[in-house]
Order: C-alpha cells, then sequence, then structure tokens
C-alpha cells in the first residue's frame, strides 16, 4: 500500500515536471518582444540588486575622524537621476565647517601624519586599497544610484581603478626620493581637493591617495550631486584606522568649495571641474602662494584614418563619446574622419548606436545611463536644439528611453564645420560632432583648432602616421587605437584651457611635494 502511493507520487512529481518544462517552453515561442531589424533576440532585464547597500535618512560631515552635523543646521535633499527618488539627504558645510576640517587636517599633518615614514603611511594606503576591493560591490550600487552611471561601468572601470590608484600610489610612499632623482622633496602640507560628479569616488582616489602617499592630509570637498561614495569612502578611513584629521570629508555646494579654496590654511588646491570655475579659483589664489592644480574642460579629437580598422574604430567612437552617457572630461566628442572611409563610418556608427540600450543603469545590460541630474539634461537639450538650427546634419539613435529619469538617447551632428558651436563647447553628454579631413596635417590643424587640449584618439594601422599625428596635437593624453583607457601609472591632465598639472604617474605626485 506504501509502495503504491510512492510511486503514484513520484509519478506526479514528474508529470508536474515535465508540464512546467513545456510551459517554459510554450512562453519562449510566443514572446512579445518586437525585435528590430538585424537583431537576433533581445535581452531581458538583468538588474543588480541595491539590497547590498543601506542609504541612510541623513549624511553628516566627516571631520577630525568623527562625523559631525553642519554648523548651519543645514541638508540638501540627493535624487537617485534615474527614478528621481531621493537618496536621503546630505550636510551643507558652511565656512565654520571648512575651518574645523581645515584645523584637524592641520593638527594630523603637524602631529602623528606628518612625522610618520612613507613605508608607515604606505600601510595605510594598501589597506584603504583593501577595503576598496572588498567592499566594491557596495561601491559600483551606490555609485550607480547616486550618478546614474550603468552598474556595468561602475563597477569594471570606476571601482577598480579608485581601487588601483590607492594601490599604486600606496607603493610611491616609502620611495618618494625617487620622485625627483638627486633632490630632497618633503610634503606640503594641508590640502584642499574639490571634484565633480562624473566619476566620484575615482576623482576622489585621484586626489586623495597621491596626496596621502606624499605625506600631506586632506580637506576634500565632493560634488553636490554626488556625495554619496565619498563619504562611504570615510567610512573606508576609520575601517582602515586612519589617524583622525588625514582625511575629511565636507559636503556641499559651491560656496562651500569656494571657502575651501579661500581658507588661509591650505597650502594647496587640487580643483577638477568646469572652466569657468577653474578660473574663477585660479584669479582668487593667484595672489597667495597656495600651489594650484586644475583639471578642466575638454572638446577632444578622435581621428579616423583611412587605413584604421573601421569596425574597431567604431567601438572606439562609441566608447569615446557614449561611455558614461558622455560626462567624461576627455570625451571624443569631436569625431574627425578621413573623408574617403566618412560614409562607411557613419553607416557604421548609425548601425552600432540603433543597438545600444539605455535605460535602468543598475541593469547589467544597459549600456547609457541616466544623466547625472537635471540641470545637465536640461543643458544637453538646449545645445542639441541650438545646433539642430545650425544646418549641420542630425542622427540620433532610435532607442527606447524611460519616461521617469533623466536620459538622452545618444546622437550626432554629421557634416560640422569648426566654426560650429556644437564642434567649439563641450556638451558633457552623448553628443558627437563629424567633422571629415584629406591629409594628417588638415587632421592635426582641425584637431587643435580648440581651446581645450585634455585628450585626443587616432585610429590607423600605421605606427609611423599615430607618431607623427601625435607628435602634433596638443593634448594632454593621446590614444592610439583605443579610447578612454586610464592607468594609474598614466599621468593625465591637459594643455591649454583643459587645465594645468597631471594626475597619476610620478608626474602625479610632483603637484603635492615641495622640492628642498
Ligand atoms: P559642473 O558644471 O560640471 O557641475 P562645477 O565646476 O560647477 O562643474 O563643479 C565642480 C565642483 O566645483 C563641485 O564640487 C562644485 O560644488 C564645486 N564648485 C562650484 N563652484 C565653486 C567655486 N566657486 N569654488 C570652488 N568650488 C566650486
Amino acid at each position: 500500500m506504501t509502495k503504491k502511493k510512492a510511486t503514484k507520487k513520484k509519478v506526479t512529481k514528474s508529470t508536474a515536471k515535465k508540464k512546467k518544462t513545456s510551459k517554459k517552453k510554450t512562453t519562449r515561442t510566443t514572446s512579445t518582444h518586437k525585435l528590430k531589424p538585424g537583431m537576433v533576440f533581445e535581452y531581458d532585464p538583468a538588474p543588480e540588486s541595491s539590497a547590498v547597500v543601506s542609504i541612510k535618512k541623513k549624511y553628516e560631515l566627516f571631520i577630525d575622524g568623527a562625523w559631525v552635523a553642519p554648523e548651519s543646521g543645514k541638508y540638501l535633499n540627493n535624487e537617485n537621476p534615474a527614478t528621481e527618488e531621493s537618496l536621503g539627504k546630505f550636510a551643507i558645510g558652511n565656512e565654520k565647517d571648512i575651518d574645523k576640517a581645515v584645523k584637524a587636517a592641520r593638527k594630523a599633518y603637524e602631529g602623528e601624519w606628518g612625522k610618520m615614514s612613507g613605508k608607515d603611511r604606505g600601510k595605510y594606503l594598501f589597506r584603504i586599497a583593501r577595503i576598496l576591493q572588498e567592499r566594491a560591490r557596495e561601491f559600483a550600487v551606490l555609485e550607480t544610484l547616486d550618478g546614474g552611471k550603468p552598474i556595468k561601468e561602475s563597477r569594471d572601470v570606476d571601482i577598480p581603478l579608485a581601487a588601483a590608484h590607492f594601490f599604486y600610489n600606496a607603493g610611491w610612499a616609502d620611495k618618494l626620493e625617487y620622485v625627483y632623482p638627486g633632490k630632497d622633496v618633503k610634503s606640503i602640507g594641508v590640502c584642499g581637493q574639490i571634484i565633480p560628479w562624473n566619476f566620484p569616488l575615482l576623482m576622489a582616489a585621484w586626489k586623495i591617495a597621491p596626496a596621502l602617499a606624499c605625506g600631506n592630509t586632506v580637506v576634500l570637498k565632493p560634488a553636490e550631486q554626488t556625495p554619496l561614495t565619498a563619504l562611504l569612502l570615510a567610512e573606508v578611513c576609520q575601517e582602515a584606522g586612519l589617524p583622525k584629521g588625514v582625511v575629511n570629508i565636507v559636503t556641499g555646494e559651491g560656496p562651500t568649495g569656494a571657502a575651501l579654496v579661500d581658507h588661509k590654511d591650505v597650502n594647496k588646491v587640487a580643483f577638477t571641474g568646469s572652466t569657468d570655475i577653474g578660473k574663477l579659483i585660479a584669479k582668487n589664489i593667484g595672489h597667495t602662494n597656495k600651489k594650484l592644480t586644475l583639471e578642466l574642460g575638454g572638446k577632444s579629437a578622435n581621428i579616423i584614418f583611412a587605413d584604421a580598422a573601421i569596425d574597431q574604430a567604431i567601438e572606439g567612437i562609441i566608447n569615446g563619446i557614449y561611455f558614461n552617457q558622455g560626462h567624461v572630461c576627455c570625451a571624443g566628442s569631436r569625431l574627425l574622419v578621413e573623408e574617403s572611409v566618412h560614409d562607411i563610418v557613419v553607416k557604421k556608427l548609425k548601425k552600432r548606436m540603433s543597438s545600444l540600450r539605455v535605460g535602468d543603469p543598475m541593469d547589467k545590460n544597459t549600456d547609457i545611463g541616466a544623466i547625472n541630474h537635471k540641470e545637465q539634461l536640461v543643458k544637453i537639450k538646449e545645445m542639441v536644439a541650438q545646433a539642430k538650427k545650425g544646418g549641420a546634419d542630425f542622427h540620433q539613435a532610435d532607442v527606447k528611453v524611460p519616461r521617469k529619469g533623466y536620459y538622452h538617447a545618444p546622437c550626432f551632428f554629421d557634416n560640422c564645420s569648426t566654426s560650429d558651436m556644437i564642434v567649439r563647447d563641450e556638451v558633457f553628454g552623448p553628443v558627437l560632432s563629424i567633422m571629415t579631413f584629406r591629409t594628417p596635417e588638415e587632421a592635426i590643424v582641425k584637431a587643435n583648432d580648440t581651446q581645450y587640449g585634455l585628450a585626443a584618439g587616432i585610429w590607423s594601422e600605421k605606427g609611423s602616421k599615430v607618431h607623427q599625428v601625435a607628435g602634433g596635437l596638443k593634448a594632454g593624453v593621446i590614444w592610439a587605437n583605443t579610447y578612454n583607457k586610464f592607468d594609474p601609472t598614466s599621468p593625465f591632465g591637459g594643455y591649454k584651457e583643459s587645465g594645468f598639472g597631471r594626475e597619476g604617474g610620478r608626474h602625479g605626485l610632483l603637484p603635492y611635494l615641495e622640492v628642498k
């Protein structure tokens, strides 16, 4: 009897399994996904879980190793640009908070940190790097929620690179005598560092890691649009046991940054942001003996020669301008194509753009996420509308864009001329302008015809041509047959109105050292 029952049960189970399988098959064959011409299949959503982070209702300032309320008692709402939902409030620091932070940094500099050997300082940097790696998922999710960039970018680019900068600079901490061989070097003191919203944690790492490796202390002002990962980095500093006051993080808006720049006891200012604010800062501290480095805007040329591997170059164009929604100072926003391959390049580019997935940045399949904040989206739309009136050929990828949140489909203007506004002004969005050239000399002249000089890309199979063109370009970073590749060992910085000073590599340490 019992045996019979058991058999019956077995039969029922296997039938159920069969039923389940056949149901699955039916669902697949009756898929309602509409396939675009040329597309083999549509992607199902693959969302990253946000359960790994807990967003606080309120974030305080990180001063002297502790979380403190702002003197003003004021907080600002932080928004997720992909959903327009709140990500809690963060404190607005004023002059008094900045003064407290600078005093804490001075005390740490005069005290334990300033006296510590390079070898021991390096150990703290290694610790921070390791914790960043251990908590990488948390950082990636937070970066994407806060800034709207695709999770695959924060996960595979921003966070690993931030950790790599701490690792790299940790290695320098006890070898500073080799930065300027044959000369004695020493730290500078308190560094005031101001960063933008496009690579929040990475910019914090670019600034903090070399400063600490050289024996300085820091007051960092994150961008008001993206404070969360810098505040989590403060937690990491606590976890690493970094002596209090070595790193202070004061959130706020422009006036908070201005108070930091103006503070009398700051020895060095490092700023990454817009050219207008950079110029203002340079003017404001020109009469002081503060050291200054500026990493500002760009309108970088991506140059495609007829002998380039065109399919790879298409990927380079996509990566150059649409990576991180075009929110990259060194974005390849001016495409220069050799005339004979212009049509094929544009044709292939259009095809590739139509397969880009724009949408939820937390989806692992997403190529282009949300524009960082509403004002930026408005600015991009205004510039695009103005450029459309100019007569260049406009093309926008026919891709679906979510209704809620701040999104902009990738687009380009073709047949532009060097005097067009869209060729001259930085858009900081997924908007490309295209021009042609006939000779390498013409490519160089057109590429240099800008007030900026941050980066450039050259695509050619001929090494000698790459070297010849690179030699003529006035740009701080030049990529050959690739674009937007970053490495902590490689210096980054600009010519002309793109700023001065370098970050990364041995060069990146120089602004944080005094030569005796
Ligand atoms: P964007 O236009 O890309 O937001 P900004 O240059 O305005 O670039 O901002 C970059 C950083 O500079 C942010 O952290 C911002 O708060 C800060 N900032 C803005 N105005 C000033 C200022 N007058 N002095 C110092 N920092 C400022």
